[in-house]
């Protein structure tokens, strides 16, 4: 009768809205051989970059650190150490006792850069850097202390040596005036001048990835990748010298910083990015960059879920079809948010809940099963993109050693991999599919981006002080 057609009829209606659902959600779900793909360009644009010729044809930079030896654990001395770039900004002490390799006192304070200063003048936001310092010493009871400095700058840099390094472009959240281009130690000597207190010795400016890779080296020899999926994305390894052709000799092996969080700016990823990316993308600082990163990191995945959310609204699939402020909001998925709401051991009740934390009011159970599994969509394909990408890196060593079998350790870092439930496991199977030929051992970095540095610039001044001997 009649009561059985209605019945039929929201029964349909259920099951195509299911349909539209899974439709949308297959748009971010990526096969073997999109992933195996993924691997190729990245290869093809890592072999790009580091050719003299081809350097400027390709996203993918392959810059140059001018680290070149690893710690042998011989360091010591007292270092002062700057991070920059992370989710906080952070001024150390370092302290390396020889005969305790391994032993590392550290004393740090950390400090906030308002959002006016990360996107001011470079001269405001060198200045504050500076204040941090001072204030630092003085904590400290160090002033007028003139220790040797390791500045870990998260941003891609053009190096000719350890302690020059030219901003070629922000990334993240950053978008000071008047600093791309110029030489980010010298910006900050000069802010340095300008206040007149205290005079620093700057050693080396490093990648957060290669203080990374030094601080696991330090634990394990065989760590020769550095990897960060934090707020952004990058990874960083040891590379044949006669490979680079952008610096001169060919003996031995250098650090090389890839930069692949700017790969797909050339298009390589056009095919598999969806209408959420490219909205993603337009509301960006930098519009066209960092187009790996963007599927990939902390800064945008809550975004993308956003996205999405907000889509499934607007058609009526999600929250009964109404669209809140909350949800038209900018930025209100930290990555915290998306490791909270993955985790196995929460009941729906607890993920409705983080929802309603949120502002975003549930009507249905279905609604909290729904955004969890936006979430995990969106989790896995960072997570798979970004083990695409390794895999291309650790194949290549092991191309460039002639080996059938290749061993090594990746030494990461970063709040998304270390707080993810998931990440770091699809990420790991992705690699062993997709570079069945490599043993990849992974090293989570106690702070790598602080005693990096540190490191880095004992390792420099213990190569300086054999030398005048
Ligand atoms: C920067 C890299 C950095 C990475 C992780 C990216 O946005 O370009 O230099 O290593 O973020 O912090
Ligand atoms: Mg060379």
């Amino acid at each position: 009768g009649k009561g059985a057609a209605m019945v039929t009829a929201v029964a349909y209606r259920v099951a195509a809205q299911q349909a539209e659902r899974q439709r949308i959600l297959d748009t971010l779900r990526l096969s073997r051989e999109q992933l195996l793909e993924v691997k190729r360009r990245m290869t093809e644009g890592m072999v790009l970059g580091l050719s003299k010729q081809t350097h400027d044809q390709t996203s993918v930079k392959m810059l140059p650190t001018y680290v070149r030896s690893t710690p042998d654990g011989t360091e010591q001395g007292d270092f002062l150490a700057l991070d920059l770039g992370g989710s906080s900004f952070r001024v150390l002490l370092v302290r390396l006792r020889s005969e305790k390799r391994q032993k590392v006192d550290m004393h740090q304070k950390i400090y906030s850069i308002p959002q006016e200063t990360m996107q001011g003048t470079g001269e405001e936001l060198f200045d504050h850097i500076v204040h941090c310092i001072a204030d630092f010493l003085e904590y400290m009871g160090m002033r007028g202390a003139s220790l040797p400095l390791g500045f870990t700058f998260s941003f891609p840099c053009h190096q000719s040596k350890l302690d020059e390094g030219i901003l070629l472009k922000w990334t993240k959240g950053f978008k000071a005036s008047d600093c791309e281009g110029k030489d980010v130690v010298m910006l900050l000597k000069e802010a340095v001048r300008r206040k007149q207190e205290f005079d620093l010795n700057f050693v080396a400016i490093v990648n957060d990835t290669v203080g990374t890779m030094m601080t696991c080296g330090y634990e394990d020899p065989k760590c020769e990748v550095g990897l960060i999926v934090g707020t952004g994305t990058n990874a960083c390894y040891m590379e044949e010298m006669h490979n680079i052709e952008m610096v001169e000799g060919n003996e031995g092996r250098m650090c090389v910083n890839v930069e692949w969080g700017a790969f797909g700016e050339k298009g390589e990823l056009d095919d598999f990015c969806t209408q959420f990316d490219h909205a993603v993308d337009d509301c960006s600082n930098f519009p066209g960059k960092q187009r790996y990163e963007k599927m990939i990191s902390g800064m945008y995945l809550g975004e993308i879920v956003r996205n999405v959310l907000l889509d499934f609204t607007t058609k009526g699939l999600l929250f009964r079809g109404k669209l809140s402020e909350r949800l038209k909001t900018r930025g209100i998925f930290e990555t915290k948010f998306l490791s909270q709401i993955e985790s196995d051991r929460l009941a729906m009740r607890q993920v409705r809940s983080i929802l309603q934390h949120l502002g975003l009011t549930v009507s249905t159970c279905d609604d909290s099963v729904l955004v969890k599994e936006v979430c995990s969509v969106v989790a896995r394909r960072a997570a798979q993109l970004c083990g695409a990408g390794l895999a291309a890196l650790v194949d290549r060593i092991r191309q460039s050693r002639n080996l059938n079998q290749l061993s090594i350790t990746v030494g990461v870092d970063g709040t998304l991999y270390k707080t993810h439930p998931h990440f770091s496991s699809i990420m790991q199977e992705t690699l062993q599919d997709l570079a069945p030929q490599c043993q990849v051992t992974f090293l989570k970095s106690e702070d790598g981006s602080g005693k990096g540095a540190a490191l880095i610039t004992a390792v420099a001044c213990r190569v300086e002080s054999e030398g005048r001997q």
